[in-house]
């Protein structure tokens, strides 16, 4: 019996979405203490070209599933910018 919880983002932001959303490599940061949650990193933000960071949970099982499509946290002028596709930096191009 299948009882994955799998987010799939050509579900959630069909292909017609894709040119004009730009991805963002992330890594995975380890929560440090007890009760903290997993990080996706943004190396490098394709807007501000900072980092940034973004909550996984606390299960390493599921952090994949905090991937695909966010707002970015460049901490202003966020009306003009559409988010990112958060990808793992050793699966982004
Ligand atoms: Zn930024």
């Amino acid at each position: 019996m299948h009882n994955e919880e799998t987010f799939d983002p050509k579900i959630a932001f069909p292909d017609s979405d894709k040119g004009t959303i730009p991805e963002a490599p992330v890594r995975l940061v380890k929560p440090t203490k007890p009760g903290q949650c997993y990080t996706w990193q943004v190396i490098k933000c394709p807007y501000c070209g900072k980092e940034h960071a973004h909550g996984a949970g606390d299960d390493l099982a599921r952090v994949n599933t905090f991937l695909g499509h966010r707002v970015q946290h460049c901490g202003d002028d966020k009306s003009s910018h559409v988010g990112y596709y958060l990808v793992p930096e050793d699966k982004a191009k």
